[in-house]
């Protein structure tokens, strides 16, 4: 089948990365019989340098027309790059809230995965790494406490500071179907996090998820407490698959679950909306202090494009020959930088985007 990918490089490392990715598609188009067509778009400082904005319309408008979207990075050097000259509304970060908004993306999916290969890189105790953990943090993104009313006045003379979290059944409903629906691509288990013991809300989220679960019998569905899942995480993330939260808690936790991998430059990620549509981004910035080195590690956005082919193409054996790919590499002992341990030798960023497109 053919497919038109909107591809937004965007600044710092994002050429970089996106290209090897581009590179590995490629591969599994030849290998499986598919067409991947990319069409450039620009955003954040890339789109600012030629059209004096982040994001313009006409991006959005063409990138609803392709099947998805994979993403770089964007942003510069906030201390020295002139964008951050600009005001907050016209810089590079800008055109990536303003893409998310005008895409209706409300699920974001960060998968946290302990890389045998990689275990020194990670700071839990040896005994909790060596179990590994293969897991897939799924955080509602349009609601919650970020997007309810707030405000600050002086109530009978002390200045008091309000911000409201709200969620209607339907925003959680949609959010927990998309939750179950990759449980199913997993080991089907489902963990709802919440604080039910004291908020309204997470009621709600309890009632709603347990509703949508009801739905899938194969699927084993539990709820922890949001501040027990901050234990959890170090003491036994091995427990985990799929774990579903509101905006806030998954927020502070899918960077919690990133951090116990050790390894910034691994970690791909997605954001859906209602439809098979998604965005797909590494989890890193455009990291400026090595950028134009070639030196990035691609395997962040190369996953990304694994989840791609997952999500919104439902081509689960191409995105398995991916992920089988980047094991294979991990395991022969190639590393770029950031993953190399010291005294390791490093393989460029181009040369691990053509590793990994020769194992495909
Ligand atoms: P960063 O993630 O860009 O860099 C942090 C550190 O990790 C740096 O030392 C960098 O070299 C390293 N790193 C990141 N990705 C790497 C990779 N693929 N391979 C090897 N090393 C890698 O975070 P930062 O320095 O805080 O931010 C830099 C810029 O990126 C800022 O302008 C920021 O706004 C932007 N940013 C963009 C996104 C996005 O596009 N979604 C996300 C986060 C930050």
């Amino acid at each position: 089948m053919d497919y038109r990918i909107a591809s937004i490089k965007g600044d710092g490392i994002g050429p970089e990365i996106v290209t090897q990715a581009q590179k590995v598609l490629k591969a599994v188009g030849e290998k499986y019989g598919h067409g991947f067509e990319f069409m450039e778009l620009l955003m954040g400082g890339a789109s600012i340098d030629v059209n004096g904005v982040p994001l313009t319309d006409e991006t959005v408008e063409e990138a609803k027309k392709c099947d998805a979207v994979l993403m770089g990075s964007i942003g510069g050097d906030t201390r020295t790059s002139p964008w951050y000259k600009l005001e907050p509304s016209k810089r590079p970060e800008a055109g990536l809230l303003g893409i998310r908004k005008a895409l209706k993306l409300f699920a974001n999916l960060r998968p946290a995965y302990l890389y045998p290969e990689l275990k020194e890189a990670c700071p839990l105790k040896e005994e909790v790494a060596a179990r590994g953990f293969d897991m897939m943090m799924i955080r509602e993104l349009t609601g919650g406490l970020y997007f309810g009313e707030r405000y600050t006045k002086e109530i009978d003379g002390v200045m008091t500071a309000v911000d409201t979290l709200s969620y209607n059944e339907d925003e959680i409903r949609r959010i927990a179907i998309k939750g179950f629906d990759i449980a199913m691509k997993r080991r089907k288990k489902l963990t709802l996090i919440d604080k039910a013991n004291v908020l309204d809300s997470s009621r709600l989220w309890r009632k709603v998820t347990e509703e949508v679960a009801a739905a899938y019998p194969e699927v084993e569905y539990g709820v922890m407490l949001v501040d027990n899942c901050a234990m959890q995480l170090v003491k036994d993330p091995a427990q985990f698959d799929v774990v579903l939260t509101e905006n806030m808690f998954g927020d502070i936790l899918s960077d919690e679950a990133s951090m116990i991998t050790g390894s910034i430059g691994m970690l791909p990620s997605a954001s859906l909306n209602e439809t098979k549509f998604g965005l797909y981004e590494p989890s890193g910035g455009s990291a400026p202090d090595i950028a134009g080195k070639n030196i990035a590690n691609p395997i962040a956005t190369i996953l990304s494009a694994a989840m791609m082919l997952r999500y919104s193409f439902d081509l689960d054996k191409e995105a398995d020959a991916i992920e089988e790919a980047v094991k294979k590499v991990l395991k022969e002992g190639y590393r770029t930088i950031d993953i190399a341990a010291p005294g390791q030798d490093q393989v460029k960023c181009d040369e691990m985007g053509d590793l990994i497109a020769q194992r495909i």
